[in-house]
């Protein structure tokens, strides 16, 4: 064996050990929630398509138009050719939506964060994030070369601790956090924070990738207490909620068109193809009109968080901590056994020791079957 495959083979091999390696696994999805896997059709309560928008007849109409008359490519990136007109259409609608001047769209979600932060940060300035903010948002802080603090989660007393000590040691400082959380489900303190970037001068961002369309009347974790939080950056994706793919930034002009300029993910990457583009605005429209569509989905988790006596849901996203991983797989394939699909996640997604079954609802999951699912959660993995 060559030096290299033995060093894949051994890793592999101590995953193998701590329950920790992952595959991926064949999941074809037709309608939705129901997922065809190894033969068995499960319902998925695993999905981030928060309103089934990416089989919403409109939003697959105007991704088949847009290829139609635009092709499957942009050809370049969009600082080159690929600028494609329906950029200015979608940034634009983002914009409106999330109340800032300008919008910038990305690749993807990742895309942007490991984009954004490195234009804005550098080694002279501080990054403060929280400590469950996700796996992007650290990768982007820690490309840009600045120092990177974690704080304690959602803990706007530790955040201050920090930048009392360490602010004035630095040029800028930027605080980074999930709007909602992605593998818990709570919100930020959003209106704290922007209090505290203020006292200390520091750049407030928020990664909105689960808040847009299911939280704030769709308008996303910012504007989830009624009144809008001071957040000037506003990060999210296009690949949840709005039911495609793509990133992207909401800020001031400035803000903006220094990202266009600067971003390499942006700069060094294709544009997103029409079709994507053509979508996302379709999926928009409807965020931006049907209300009840877009309450579902935090309304399902309510009702099985109260099924299970679980703390309120805030955000579609509901976790069930089990602890050890290999339990928490142990309780996956049980699930799988009465037809669900809600997938353990383990370490490094989480930190050790909370290994959970991470459960999402979406507007079309029907009543009756979340009841079934709590009560088999109830019978299987609860124990109560
Ligand atoms: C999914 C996710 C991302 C990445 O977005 P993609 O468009 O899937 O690359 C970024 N941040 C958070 C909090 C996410 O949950």
């Amino acid at each position: 064996m060559s030096s290299l495959d033995s060093f894949a083979a051994g890793k592999l091999a101590r995953m193998e050990a701590h329950h920790l390696r992952r595959i991926l696994v064949d999941s074809a999805r037709d309608d939705g929630i129901w997922i065809i896997r190894e033969g068995r059709r499960l319902l998925s309560f695993s999905c981030n398509d928060y309103l089934n928008l990416s089989q919403h007849p409109k939003v697959k109409a105007a991704a088949v138009a847009a290829i139609e008359a635009h092709g499957t490519g942009v050809g370049a990136s969009r600082l080159v050719t690929g600028n494609h007109p329906l950029f200015a259409e979608l940034e634009a609608r983002l914009a409106k939506l999330k109340g800032t001047e300008a919008a910038c769209v990305f690749g993807s979600g990742y895309l942007a964060n490991t984009g954004i932060i490195p234009a804005l940060m550098s080694s002279a300035d501080l990054i403060l994030l929280d400590e469950l903010a996700h796996a992007c948002i650290w990768s982007g802080a820690e490309l840009s070369g600045a120092e990177v603090v974690g704080f304690r989660h959602n803990d706007v007393a530790d955040a201050e601790k920090i930048l009392a000590d360490q602010r004035e040691s630095f040029r800028h400082a930027l605080i980074a956090t999930d709007g909602v959380f992605s593998m818990d489900g709570d919100l930020a303190p959003l209106h704290d924070l922007a209090a505290l970037a203020k006292k200390y001068n520091a750049w407030l961002m928020s990664d909105d990738a689960h808040g847009i369309g299911v939280v704030g009347g769709g308008r996303g974790s910012s504007f989830a207490d009624g009144d809008k939080a001071d957040v000037p950056l506003q990060m999210g994706t296009l690949s949840k909620a709005v039911g495609g793919y793509g990133g992207y930034l909401c800020a001031s002009q400035p803000v903006i068109d220094l990202i266009k300029t600067r971003a390499r993910t942006l700069i060094y990457s294709t544009g997103l193809p029409p079709a994507t583009i053509a979508a996302a605005i379709a999926a928009l429209d409807v965020i931006e009109t049907d209300q009840d569509l877009i309450n579902a989905p935090l309304l399902k988790a309510r009702m099985f968080t109260q099924l299970l006596n679980l703390p309120y849901a805030v955000s579609p996203i509901v976790p069930i901590i089990i602890g050890d991983p290999e339990k928490t797989l142990r309780a996956q394939r049980l699930l799988e056994d009465e037809g669900f699909l809600v997938s353990a996640i383990r370490p490094p997604t989480v930190p050790k020791g909370t290994s959970r079954l991470r459960v999402t609802f979406t507007a079309a999951h029907p009543d009756t079957e979340i009841t079934r699912l709590a009560d088999a959660l109830r019978t299987h993995v609860l124990n109560t």
